[in-house]
């Protein structure tokens, strides 16, 4: 996805982590690489640049919504 080389994206993400802290909005993790994330990915349409079309979450939450965007994207659930 060219989003995420682009300045654009590297300037919210930026601004994310300093608005809301370096903290998963998930389960409240803290200490560890937080991702922001898309609520509504791209591929399904969602708002790459937009703020509230996006979470930070830690790793292991970033794992999980991924592997069930896509179960959902595939029918599968
Ligand atoms: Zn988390």
């Amino acid at each position: 996805m060219a989003l995420y080389g682009s300045l654009e994206w590297r300037g919210l993400r930026d601004r994310l982590l300093r608005e809301r802290g370096r903290k998963c909005e998930d389960r409240g993790r803290t200490g560890t690489r937080i991702y922001c994330d898309h609520v509504v990915e791209i591929c399904d349409g969602g708002a790459g640049l937009d703020v509230t079309n996006i979470k930070l979450r830690c790793g292991s939450c970033h794992t999980r919504k991924t592997a069930d965007a896509r179960a959902k994207r595939h029918g599968l659930r």
